[in-house]
């Protein structure tokens, strides 16, 4: 069933297990990635980030998401990743994405309250669920003065905003797959003992598997897998069409680099799921 995150959420809290999301690349991976998670009876959120959505197509993207599952048992949300515009999210709304995400996290404290209040609101005129972010997720290098999440801030953040899951800064960074982090689960136990709602781990693929285990002891029901699915795809993909001939069928040859994808994406449920 197409659904928000919120009864995702709810039922991951009272499991003690957590929710994947992985990252949407191109529409041709959308039916591979939901029936995967149903061949593991795990809800899934599906998510992209507002370029993908863009090319794509708001509407386009929720409607096949919409349709691949509405007839499966399993919960899967379509989320829209790291919105840092009101627009974005308004039309990722208007187009039927079930989740959105706002991210004010490079913005001060008080301007992020106030930007993430009228995402939040949005979100609920369109019965959606907001995720928003405080403190920094990193990209690319490691950084050294690292900017990490208050979890003072974080517990006046939740208050004020209202929000459904919070993405915080623990040490974790955007596509990094040659290397694991070293995080800060330290922080991440006093973020969970200040506020009650779920947390949200980014760059999950940089982070050691035991330690996506301990995250999810800690609160972190989202758990968000991008890097490594592309990683996995492309490798095939280099190997596949180097041996193809060009009249092979595209159809074919996109399936066996979705194979690759998806046994990541079942390998990272299995991650998530059995805590
Ligand atoms: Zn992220």
């Amino acid at each position: 069933m197409y659904t928000t995150m919120i009864p995702m959420m709810v039922q991951a809290k009272k499991d003690k297990k957590g929710v994947p999301a992985f990252n949407i690349h191109a529409l041709e991976v959308v039916p591979m990635m939901a029936r995967t998670a149903e061949g593991k009876g795990s809800p899934v959120i599906l998510q992209v980030s507002v370029s993908t959505a863009k090319y794509i197509g708001f509407q386009l993207l929720a409607d096949i998401v919409r349709e691949v599952a509405e007839p499966m048992e399993i919960p899967v949300a379509l989320h829209l990743d790291h919105a840092s515009s009101l627009d974005d999210i308004e039309a990722a709304l208007a187009g039927g994405f079930s989740s959105v995400m706002y991210d004010g996290s490079r913005l001060p404290l008080d301007e992020n309250i106030q930007n993430t209040k009228r995402a939040v609101a949005l979100a609920r005129a369109a019965n959606a669920s907001i995720e928003a972010e405080l403190g920094i997720v990193g990209r690319g290098k490691i950084i050294e003065a690292y900017p990490y999440t208050d979890p003072a801030d974080a517990k006046e953040f939740v208050a004020e905003t209202g929000v459904d899951a919070l993405a915080v800064g623990i040490g974790t960074h955007h596509g990094q797959y040659k290397a694991k982090t070293e995080i800060r689960l330290d922080i991440l136990d006093q973020i969970h003992q200040a506020v009650d709602i779920p947390l949200v781990l980014h760059g999950g693929t940089g982070v050691k598997e035991e330690d996506v285990k301990t995250c999810v002891r800690l609160g972190m029901l989202k758990l968000n897998f991008g890097t490594e699915l592309n990683v996995s795809w492309v490798n095939r993909a280099k190997r596949v069409f180097a041996e193809a001939e060009p009249d092979d069928s595209l159809r074919e040859l996109m399936l066996l680099c979705n194979a690759a994808m998806a046994e990541t994406i079942a390998r990272k449920i299995d991650l998530v799921r059995d805590v």
